[in-house]
């Protein structure tokens, strides 16, 4: 590691994109911004701290960055949340890192798509599964099944329909996850995304981070920006290819 930065913010994501732990500390105590994000365009930006080390999986550093009341809510230009790049990556442990610290199941990147379509979209098993467990809707929405095409067979959409089917849903406190059904789940009454088996959960789940969530889930812009359509058409091809592959199987 012989590069160097003049200032304590890009020392700050450069240690958290490498996973260094002690590179990090230093960078906070040098006075760093925890959710400072690099922006370089009007359509590109690095990403906070927590974003890159959700991105690259370097559980150690998230859960730093956590204890020190990272942002599990700012999102990059890409308009990935955190919770989203870890589910994109099969990060599972960082999934439920997230999850613990408050960060919403049901947050919507730029395509209305939640941590768990994007992690249906790449297969990734372990977490499709841990993200269920944590009580992430699988009633996913017509136009994501219809984006989906060919891909529906895979292991992780099967275990979608499988929780779809059995009509249950999971109280969102992580440290719960009961199932039960949706008529007898007490919703948030402010954001009315998360839903909980009781009073009692609703509040520990206020106070381990939904309380700086909350309201924070939609993702809105005006218009589609010039990164959005890119990425958009990168992330068709990347489903077509995957659809091609998937039945040559
Ligand atoms: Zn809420
Ligand atoms: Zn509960």
């Amino acid at each position: 590691m012989a590069e160097t930065f003049s200032d304590a913010n890009g020392s700050l994501l450069y240690a958290a994109e490498n996973g260094s732990v002690e590179g990090v500390k230093m960078a906070l105590k040098a006075g760093a911004d925890i959710d400072y994000d690099r922006v370089n365009s009007e359509v590109f930006s690095s990403g906070t701290a927590l974003f890159l080390a959700s991105n690259r999986g370097h559980v150690d550093v998230v859960r730093l960055l956590l204890r020190k009341g990272a942002s599990v809510v700012k999102r990059s230009k890409s308009t990935f949340a955190p919770l989203h790049t870890a589910a994109h990556n099969g990060n599972t442990e960082v999934v439920d890192l997230l999850v613990q610290h408050g960060a919403t199941l049901e947050i919507k990147d730029g395509f209305q798509y939640t941590p768990l379509m994007t992690a249906c979209i790449y297969n990734h098993v372990d977490t499709v599964k841990r993200l269920i467990e944590l009580g992430a809707r699988p009633d996913l929405p017509d136009s994501y099944i219809d984006d989906m095409r060919g891909n529906l067979s895979t292991e992780s959409m099967q275990l979608v329909q499988e929780a779809r089917k059995s009509k249950l849903l999971r109280c969102c406190n992580p440290k719960c996850g009961k199932p039960g059904y949706r008529k007898t789940m007490k919703l948030c009454g402010r954001c009315k995304l998360t839903r909980y088996c009781s009073r009692d959960c609703q509040i520990q789940h206020w106070s381990v981070g939904h309380k700086k969530c909350c309201g924070h889930d939609a993702y809105t812009n005006d218009g589609p920006s010039p990164f959005f359509k890119f990425f958009k058409s990168m992330a068709d091809d990347l489903i077509a290819q995957a659809c091609a592959r998937a039945k040559e199987l």
